[in-house]
């Protein structure tokens, strides 16, 4: 492991989220020999002093005119900073990853390269809620009931990838034979984005009614981010999550 690496954290049963960039200002470099003691807290602040020059001058701590700025929703310092992940997801989380339009994506190409053949294994199926009609609840089936379940979906799995692999054999195009493979797939993708549209993304996806595998995805986010963003974190919990200090 390198001295700036910062190691892959693990998500569902073959993903990950790994970070593997994110923006610094040159000056708060000095000093520093390893990743300990580099946050992006200052590039907020420092933006915002610019933007309100001698306004400012009364907050002397970052933190606190960190926390002006979120309380009052002044995003435009809080786009300073960005952040690159490599990711490792099923493409149905990918699916909803991408709507976040204020971002910039690259997806492996399946046209390109053959497509890892791991797919996404639920330790536990979900049955469907019964009032939120795109929501799911757990609990409902037992450990019979759900190793009968896991099968029914291996199965399918199998035949999925097996057939994209006789495609293949036979001499059809990646691009077609991907057709095949079901959203279950595993598919890497890098995302960057600015700490303001990070931090919507991860209001709207640790929401408990966001799907749980993103819901999981955006944990391990969540905990990157608030690595080296700790003072801005600590006030969008506050501020927009309403958690307690
Ligand atoms: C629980 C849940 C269920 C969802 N279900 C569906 C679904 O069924 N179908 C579906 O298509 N999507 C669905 N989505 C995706 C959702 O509609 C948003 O597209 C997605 O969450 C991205 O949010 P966003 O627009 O805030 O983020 P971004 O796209 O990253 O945009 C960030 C911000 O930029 C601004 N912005 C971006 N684009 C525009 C624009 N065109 N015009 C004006 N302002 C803009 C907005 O302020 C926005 O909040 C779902 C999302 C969640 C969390």
């Amino acid at each position: 492991m390198g001295l700036f690496e910062v190691p892959a954290v693990p998500v569902l049963n073959a993903g990950y989220v790994k970070l593997v960039g994110l923006t610094v200002d040159l000056g708060d470099l000095n000093g520093l020999d390893s990743l300990d003691g580099l946050t992006v807290d200052a590039q907020v602040a420092r933006a915002a002093r610019v933007s309100y020059q001698a306004g400012t001058k009364s907050v002397r701590s970052d933190a606190r005119l960190i926390d002006y700025l979120v309380r009052h929703d002044h995003g435009s310092p809080l786009e300073m900073p960005h952040f690159k992940f490599e990711i490792r997801a099923p493409l149905f989380v990918r699916d909803q990853w991408v709507r976040h339009r204020m971002g910039n994506f690259n997806i492996e190409s399946l046209r390109y390269s053959k497509a890892s053949l791991d797919f996404y294994v639920p330790d536990e199926w979900r049955a469907q809620d019964a009032v939120n009609k795109q929501s799911s609840v757990s609990g409902q089936f037992d450990a019979d009931s759900n190793a009968k379940l896991s099968a029914i979906y291996t199965d399918q799995m199998l035949v999925a990838v097996q057939t994209y692999e006789r495609l293949l054999h036979e001499g059809v195009a990646r691009e077609m034979a991907r057709v095949v493979l079901p959203s279950g797939m595993y598919v890497g993708f890098v995302w960057q984005s600015d700490l303001r549209n990070l931090l919507n993304f991860l209001r709207l996806r640790i929401a408990s009614n966001a799907q749980w595998e993103i819901q999981e995805y955006a944990r391990v986010v969540l905990e990157l981010v608030e690595r080296f963003a700790p003072d801005t974190v600590a006030s969008w919990r506050r501020h927009v999550l309403g958690e307690e200090a």
